[in-house]
Order: structure tokens, then C-alpha cells, then sequence
């Protein structure tokens, strides 16, 4: 018998995920041998693998077992104007400023809106000291209206307000720095009001395509994958014949200059997402919201990851394209954050490139023999939130009877990077050749590994802190009867089989068809 240690707190926990992945060949901070690029992450020999798996788990459950859904690989650059036309080069914008001392950086606009939530506390405490005065004759509109003190407070607050609306309208950014000066707003960390000019930011990275510095176009790196499917909206549905409702996949990187970069791979400003945009009827959008949300929960639930690491929140301030949307969170070692988004985006998206484009993005029903933009639900998850998810949920600590403990990567046998390690129980003895055959018979089939080196005791820990779900051992036995042990990972228990039957148990464990049948 075995039970799960308990690590003493949920930082620790993190702190034990991030340097298993280093030491295991998981995840490497970018650039490393230059003190590294903050919030930029590499995926080592196994990550890179078990990104691959991951990927694949959700690019088959989309493509391949829904008739109506394909996949597309649109490029990072796309026209400037996509973004005008996606909201994103005017509604991306921050203004920040930083504060010399602390170091720390800020929202302009939002230090200003603090200051003035203080003001309008002293308001509202004026208001409450007036209603006990007056008991039950109070007139708070009245109050509000005729009170000197809180006339002059409200007079302050429309002043400010009125002053940074216009200078953030004019970008006018000189003159945010002198309301926080002239206002004497303090850094909250520090208190110190040595303030940097206040620049405008916008989360998209900007580059330029073109070599000569006046003919050059001003690009974007893409912040997110969904805009190269809704421009390719109509040429996928022509070329594949689609038919309402349908949906089209996507897999790839995605760029956003995060100005809170923390949270090892959560939060990166280069990562990788997996999107679907599903069109549909007008009009029937709230069905397919409520179907997708539980596709996309089972989906996650094959996993065997656990059904109360998971849970839906509902977006009540919802974004400028959308009717509906959710979150799916998962419980990452920091707690409940968001793995997964679920929008009912309308047809703000593809109205938006036919207004910008000057193209018609319509499809023709035959069924009511007429024209329309389509409405989008959408699922998009990013791959490395989803990698952690599944790396943190799967290192594990146990204590084993002997008192030992043991550091295993319970990862889901079907994402695991390597299957299987043919280890032969010694080197000589003609142990390593037959381990080898069975290596170069498997291979066709899965990722395996073989491993000589140590004891067989030692071997077992390296491979279940490397999430390996199968160990087979070579032994004297087998080359008399051509049986090898097989241990299982999970529950340690070894058994021992006929060699041309390893191949069938792997696969049983790891294909794709065993853990999708589950949704
Ligand atoms: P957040 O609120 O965490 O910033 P978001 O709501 O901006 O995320 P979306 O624009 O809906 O995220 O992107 C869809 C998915 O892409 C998210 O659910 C998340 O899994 C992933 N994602 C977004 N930003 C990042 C990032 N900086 N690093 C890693 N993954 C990200």
C-alpha cells in the first residue's frame, strides 16, 4: 500500500512542478544561458512530446471523430487590417506608467480610478453618518444634491474623470502624468511618487514586413488564432462543400505582450492555443453554447483528471462581441484559474471583415433559399495551460510500505511522452540484444526507451518520475520462454506475460480510441 504525501503548502507544490519539469526535460526557461526572457518558455525532449500528445488528443477529437469539423493552418502574419477589423488594435490599448523606486508597473488610467473610488468612499461615508442622523426622514437624492462637502467631492470626481477622459481620448499622455502628479497619487507599494512618462501599450507585439523603412507595413504578431478562421470562413466552406452548422479547427501560436507575466507557462507571451470556431443559424446559438460546454467538459473528463478539478464560470461583464460566455477552471496548484473559454461571439467577427474587407462573408441556405453571416460559438483552450494542468495534476509523491517514498508522473498513459522502457535485468548474458529486438518491434508502434544503466530498482524510479506507463524487464527467463515482466507504473504490480503479447497491452492502454470513447 501507498497514499499521496501531502506537500506542505500549494507554493511548495508549485515550486516541486516547475523544477520537475526542468530536471525531467519538460519545460526550460528561454534562453537560459542568458539569465533566461521572462514569461518565454521551451519545451525540452519529453515537454515537446507531450505537448505533441496533447495537441493530438484534442486536434482528433475535434477533426476526426466530428464530420463537420476540419482543420486549418492559417500563418501568424495576417493583413493590419484583420486587427482593426477584430477590435484588437483599438481595444488592446493600456496606458502604463511605472514608478522609478518600486520598480513596479501600473495602469495609468487605473491609479486615477483608485483615487477617485477613495473619494467617493468619503462620499458614501457622509451619506451614512446624514441616515443615522435623520433616522427615517432621510433623503439620501436630497442629501447628495444639496450637502456642501458632498457637492464638493462630486465636483472633485467630475473634474478629474472629465480631465483624464479627455487626455486619453486626445493621447494625450503628458497630461495623465500631470493629473497623477498634480493629484499626488503614490505608488501602493512603496508609497513613493517618483513617477516614468506614461505610455500608451498594447498587448500585441508590432513588427514590420517589408526591407526598406518607407515601403515597410506595419504588422502584428497574432494574439490570437480565431481571426485567420473567421478570414478563411467563406474559402473553407466553398472548397469542402460545408454545410450549416460546421466548424473549423486550429492549432497554433499566439503572442501578447502580458504586462503581469508570472505563473511559470500559465501565462506566457509566446503560447500556443487550440481553437474551434463552430457556424451556426442565428438564432440558435444557445443550444450549440449549451452543447459545446458539454463536449468540451467531457472531453477534459476523459482525462480521468478528476471531476472536481473542474468547474464552469460564467462571464457576468461580457466582451464587446459576444451574448455568452463561460470558463472552464481547472484547480492548478495556485487554485481555480481559467484553462478553457466558451463564447457565443454572434456575428460581431464576420460582419466586422465584411465591413472592413468590403467582401461578403455569407453563406447561402439552401433550406430558406436565402443569405446571412452566420453566428459563431467558439472553444478555445491554450496548449500550455493545458500542459499544465496535466503536469501538475500528475506529480505525485508517495510513501511507499517500506517508509521510501517514490516521485511518480501519473500523466494519462495516452499523453505520455514515452510508452514503454525495455530495460534488460543485466548487461551481459545476451539480456541487452533481446531487450534491443523487443525495442526495434515496438518502435513502429510507440515512443519506447530502453535503459541499461543501474540497478533495475533505480530504472523504475527514473521512468515513473518521467511519467513512462509500462516497464518491461528482460531477464534470464526470457531468453529460455520468451516471457518479460511488464510493471505498471501506477499500481507498481508486475506481471508476467509472453513477449508478443507487450505489444497489445501497451496498446490497449495508450490509443486514442480507448480514452475519446469515453465522451
Ligand atoms: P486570461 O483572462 O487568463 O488572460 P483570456 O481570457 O485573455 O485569458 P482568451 O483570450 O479567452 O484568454 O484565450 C483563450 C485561452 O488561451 C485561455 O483560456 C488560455 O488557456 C489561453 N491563454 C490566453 N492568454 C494566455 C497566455 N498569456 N499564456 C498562456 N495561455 C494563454
Amino acid at each position: 500500500m501507498f497514499y499521496i504525501c501531502q506537500m506542505a503548502n500549494q507554493e511548495d507544490v508549485f515550486k516541486k512542478v516547475i523544477s520537475h519539469a526542468k530536471e525531467y526535460g519538460y519545460v526550460f526557461q528561454s534562453s537560459e544561458i542568458y539569465d533566461g526572457l521572462s514569461a518565454v518558455y521551451d519545451y525540452g525532449q519529453n515537454g515537446a512530446e507531450l505537448k505533441k500528445n496533447i495537441r493530438e488528443y484534442w486536434w482528433q477529437a475535434m477533426t476526426q471523430l466530428h464530420d463537420n469539423i476540419v482543420g486549418i493552418d492559417a500563418a501568424i502574419f495576417m493583413h493590419p487590417t484583420t486587427w482593426k477589423a477584430s477590435g484588437h488594435v483599438d481595444a488592446f490599448n493600456d496606458p502604463l506608467i511605472d514608478n522609478k523606486d518600486s520598480k513596479k508597473r501600473y495602469r495609468a488610467d487605473v491609479l486615477v480610478e483608485d483615487y477617485v473610488a477613495k473619494i467617493e468612499a468619503k462620499i458614501d461615508k457622509e451619506v451614512s453618518k446624514a441616515a443615522k442622523r435623520f433616522g427615517a426622514d432621510f433623503d439620501k437624492e436630497q442629501f447628495v444634491a444639496t450637502n456642501g462637502r458632498v457637492l464638493g467631492y462630486q465636483e472633485k470626481i467630475d473634474t478629474i474623470l472629465k480631465r483624464l477622459g479627455k487626455s486619453l481620448e486626445n493621447e494625450d499622455l503628458a497630461d495623465v502624468k500631470a493629473l497623477i502628479e498634480e493629484l499626488e497619487i503614490a505608488c501602493p507599494l512603496s508609497g513613493s511618487k517618483n513617477w516614468t512618462d506614461v505610455k500608451q501599450f498594447n498587448l500585441m507585439f508590432g513588427t514590420k514586413l517589408g526591407a526598406s523603412a518607407d515601403s515597410a507595413m506595419d504588422l502584428y504578431l497574432r494574439p490570437e488564432t480565431a481571426q485567420g478562421i473567421f478570414v478563411n470562413f467563406l474559402n473553407v466552406q466553398k472548397t469542402g462543400r460545408m454545410k450549416l452548422p460546421f466548424g473549423i479547427a486550429q492549432t497554433g501560436k499566439a503572442f501578447r505582450n502580458e504586462i503581469v507575466a508570472r505563473q511559470f507557462i500559465f501565462r506566457m507571451r509566446e503560447f500556443e492555443q487550440m481553437e474551434m470556431q463552430y457556424f451556426i443559424k442565428p438564432g440558435t446559438q444557445k443550444e450549440w453554447y449549451d452543447a459545446w460546454k458539454e463536449k468540451r467538459l467531457n472531453w477534459h473528463l476523459s482525462l480521468g483528471m478528476g471531476q472536481d478539478n473542474y468547474r464552469f464560470h460564467d462571464h457576468e461583464k461580457l466582451a464587446h462581441y459576444a451574448d455568452a460566455a463561460c470558463d472552464i477552471e481547472f484547480k492548478f496548484p495556485f487554485g481555480f484559474k481559467e484553462l478553457e473559454g466558451i463564447h457565443s461571439r454572434t456575428d460581431f467577427d464576420l460582419s466586422s471583415h465584411e465591413k472592413y474587407s468590403g467582401k461578403k462573408l455569407q453563406y447561402f441556405d439552401p433550406e430558406e433559399n436565402k443569405s446571412y453571416v452566420p453566428y459563431v460559438l467558439e472553444t478555445s483552450i491554450g496548449l500550455d495551460r493545458m500542459f499544465l494542468a496535466v503536469f501538475s495534476n500528475s506529480l505525485q509523491e508517495e510513501e511507499l510500505d517500506n517508509g521510501s517514498t517514490r516521485t511518480v508522473l501519473k500523466l494519462p498513459a495516452v499523453l505520455a511522452p514515452t510508452k514503454a522502457a525495455v530495460l534488460p535485468l543485466l548487461k551481459r548474458d545476451g539480456l541487452p540484444e533481446l531487450a534491443q529486438k523487443l525495442v526495434d518491434e515496438l518502435k513502429w508502434d510507440f515512443k519506447v526507451a530502453y535503459d541499461e544503466k543501474d540497478a533495475v530498482g533505480r530504472r523504475y524510479r527514473r521512468q515513473d518520475a518521467n511519467g513512462t506507463p509500462f516497464c518491461i524487464t528482460v531477464d534470464h527467463q526470457s531468453l529460455e520462454d520468451n516471457t518479460v515482466t511488464i510493471r505498471h507504473r501506477d499500481s507498481m504490480e508486475q506481471e508476467r506475460v509472453p513477449m508478443d503479447q507487450v505489444k497489445g497491452i501497451i496498446s490497449k492502454a495508450v490509443d486514442i480510441r480507448y480514452w475519446l470513447q469515453k465522451i
